[in-house]
């Protein structure tokens, strides 16, 4: 079924899926997910996260649901057919020295050099929060975490949709926001990449500008 999904539609209504995403995670039996996400006219509008090690209160493992204007809902994944335990919301913090960000684990990913830079920068002192997949848009539509930064190592790396696209209307419908490294909305009509961006932000939304400041000119794969 995920052969027969290998398409390159980029216009209309299509569904696009990771079915195992930070697979280096999930072999280190670390955070990894499973992300569905349904993209019409450009702009998902559906997206289903399952986080296994993501933790909500008492509960580890999770099912992130968001529809576009109805929010993120949080649920066990151990009973996805169970009320959700809540709608979620971003923490609402403006101060950047109080924040905490998260990044991969994988360096090749994401330019961790610069992002502590970024960090001492912002007056952030708290070491990040290493997790692979995209359960890092979770930690922050649940407040784990305040700021997503995905610094590209490469000029010539372009984002794949089914990496971001479910996470990334997990965070906007729980109240943040979600662009590239320089302020631009994710464009998902390029096909299979994200060829209009470069890397990506997610914060509680009120951080967002200062962070934008603060990646400036320092990403080295420009
Ligand atoms: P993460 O777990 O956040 O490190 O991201 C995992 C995803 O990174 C995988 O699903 C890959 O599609 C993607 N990926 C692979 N190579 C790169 C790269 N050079 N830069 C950014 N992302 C990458
Ligand atoms: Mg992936």
């Amino acid at each position: 079924w995920i052969d027969r999904g290998s398409g390159t539609t980029s216009v209309g209504r299509f569904w696009t899926l990771d079915p195992i995403d930070g697979t280096k995670g999930f072999l280190r039996r670390e955070h990894y997910a499973v992300a569905l996400a349904l993209i019409e006219d450009g702009h998902v509008t559906l997206g289903a996260l399952a986080c296994p090690k993501l933790q909500y209160g008492q509960h580890t493992g999770l099912l992130m649901l968001a529809r576009r204007g109805a929010g993120t809902s949080v649920l066990p994944l151990a009973d996805a057919r169970a009320e959700p335990l809540a709608q979620v919301r971003v923490l609402d913090g403006s101060d950047p020295a109080a924040a905490r960000f998260c990044e991969s684990v994988e360096s090749d990913h994401s330019d961790q050099q610069v992002s502590h830079q970024i960090a001492a920068s912002l007056g952030i002192p708290t070491p990040p929060l290493r997790m692979d997949s995209q359960a890092k848009y979770a930690a922050v539509a649940c407040g784990h975490a305040a700021i997503y930064m995905r610094l590209p190592m490469r000029a010539d790396y372009r984002e794949k949709i089914w990496d971001h696209a479910a996470g990334s209307i997990v965070v906007q419908e729980a109240g943040g926001r979600v662009s590239d490294i320089d302020g631009r909305p994710l464009q998902f009509t390029h096909g299979r990449q994200l060829n209009a961006n470069r890397g990506v932000l997610a914060t509680n939304g009120r951080l967002h500008e200062a962070v934008i400041g603060a990646i400036g000119r320092r990403c080295r794969a420009v």
